[in-house]
């Protein structure tokens, strides 16, 4: 009876994991699925000291308050354009807790059934490779590292250090199975130095652009480990857990993938920007500043305007005022529409979560296959924070490092604004094409200024 309490709870954990992903799928719900899947969490934490034959509960209570407080004083603190990293971080300690499940199981004495040797083992290995990769995007995304380590060879010397591990791998399990003796401690240990450094070896080459992919790909590997170990441990929550977040990785990289049209062998053994090595085209014209007050006028009087955020409307935590000059536009009579590039900002959706936590309605929000045919008949196309996703050379400059990544069309619009602060670059460090066109003019300025004063001109005219 008491064991199948602990079954039902489980699996009430797992189903909450399940509705409460469901719900993250909509901005509309997500608030609502993060609650149950942490209540899921909750339940699954909570009855796991109800199971028999369990002990360790000092340790347990003390990791959990030790951990439970780190997080929760880290996930107060974070600014929302740091969240990639927080997510790298704890993504990380996933990998490392299914790695660690792994290690405590094969250190106990005795032999075990084949297919839990077989599972413990890839578990730990993919665990093992997710939290020394996931360190390394942190690391990146922190800029903590800011270079791409490129060499020749570099994919020889991973596959050989990757074959290493997996033929440790081979001979762990067989051990286990009782097909083999001797010297287990060693090899344990040697395994997982290897498949550690094969998840550093295998994230330095790749570039900070290319890291959301890869987080995202860490983040299925791991629900992929956690999955494995709740076989061998019997926990079907954890079975579902990983399967669930294995799941949902791989559809999430997989799109990432494709807003950033990169194929993912591309963007793990190319090397970012590395690919090509021709002259980059050169860039003519030059930037050409106008007032606030300008733009104001002819954008008070458009019939259509796009507005097109990015990373720095993020920074300036401008999405409030943006909202609000929409809506003075709006009030004249003119046609305004959000314009959403899939990896605007620092992580998916990010440009979603912020519009929406202004208020932003829905039905103004358009993604770029909705909005891309529309820059042609808009008057004015306003820019907000926004790069890389709007960097033309993606579309015009075969040697350009992030050629072929789908952009929004700004420049097809009959006038461009562009509000940033001065000349930087945008996340992949690289000119940008748009900035010189003769219909774009810079608004500098940092971007809730801007569109401050964007207001009190539209409401002077
Ligand atoms: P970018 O990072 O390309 O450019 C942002 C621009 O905003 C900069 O050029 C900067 O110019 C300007 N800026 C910064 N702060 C302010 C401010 N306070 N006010 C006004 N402007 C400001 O942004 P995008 O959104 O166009 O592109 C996102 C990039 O990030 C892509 O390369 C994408 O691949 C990458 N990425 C995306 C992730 C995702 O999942 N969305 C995750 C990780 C990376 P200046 O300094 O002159 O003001």
């Amino acid at each position: 009876m008491h064991d199948d309490l602990i079954q039902i709870a489980y699996i009430a954990a797992a189903v909450l994991f399940i509705l409460g992903l469901k719900g993250m799928s909509s901005p509309r719900t997500a608030r609502r699925g993060i609650v149950w899947a942490g209540v899921g969490m909750l339940v699954a934490t909570v009855i796991t000291f109800a199971t028999p034959g369990m002990g360790n509960y000092v340790w347990m209570t003390a990791a959990l308050v030790v951990g439970g407080a780190v997080a929760y004083v880290a996930a107060r603190r974070v600014a929302m354009t740091d969240m990639p990293q927080m997510v790298a971080i704890y993504n990380g300690m996933g990998g490392a807790s299914a790695a660690l499940i792994g290690a405590v199981e094969f250190m106990r004495p005795g032999t075990m059934p084949a297919s839990f040797a077989v599972l413990g083992i890839l578990g730990a290995l993919i665990g093992s490779v997710s939290f020394s990769g996931s360190m390394i995007a942190f690391a990146k995304l922190q800029g903590l590292i800011k270079k791409s380590f490129l060499f020749p060879g570099q994919n020889v010397l991973n596959l050989l250090v990757l074959a290493a591990g997996v033929a440790l791998a081979v001979v762990i399990a067989l051990q286990h199975t009782g097909n083999m003796g001797g010297g287990q401690m060693l090899i344990l240990i040697v395994f997982y130095a290897l498949v550690v450094l094969y998840g550093v070896l295998m994230t330095l080459p790749i570039g900070g652009a290319d890291m959301p992919v890869v987080i995202s790909l860490y983040n299925a590997l791991t629900g992929l480990a956690v999955g494995f170990e709740g076989y061998v441990l019997g926990n079907g929550a954890l079975i579902i857990a990983g399967i669930v977040v294995g799941a949902a990785g791989t559809l999430l990289t997989q799109l990432m993938a494709k807003a950033m049209n990169r194929s993912l062998g591309n963007v793990l053994f190319a090397g970012f920007g590395a690919a090509g090595g021709q002259e980059l085209e050169a860039i003519e014209g030059a930037m050409k500043e106008s007032s606030a007050d300008d733009a104001a006028v002819t954008l008070a009087f458009a019939q259509k305007v796009i507005i097109v955020p990015g990373y720095g409307m993020a920074v300036a935590q401008a999405q409030h005022k943006v909202w609000e000059l929409a809506k003075l536009l709006d009030e004249r009579g003119v046609q305004v529409k959000f314009a959403i590039h899939p990896v605007a900002g620092r992580m998916p959706g990010h440009m979603n979560v912020l519009l929406a936590e202004a208020g932003v309605p829905y039905d103004m929000i358009f993604d770029i296959d909705e909005i891309n045919g529309e820059f042609p008949t808009a008057d004015a196309a306003i820019v907000i924070g926004a790069n890389d996703v709007v960097n033309p050379s993606a579309r015009d400059d075969p040697a350009s490092p992030i050629y072929g990544m789908p952009i929004l069309d700004v420049d097809k619009a009959h006038q461009a604004f562009v509000i940033k602060r001065g000349r930087g670059a945008g996340f992949a460090g690289i000119e940008n094409k748009l900035f010189y066109a003769d219909n774009t003019r810079m608004v500098y300025g940092d971007a809730q200024d801007v569109a401050g004063k964007l207001i009190a001109g539209v409401k002077k005219v």
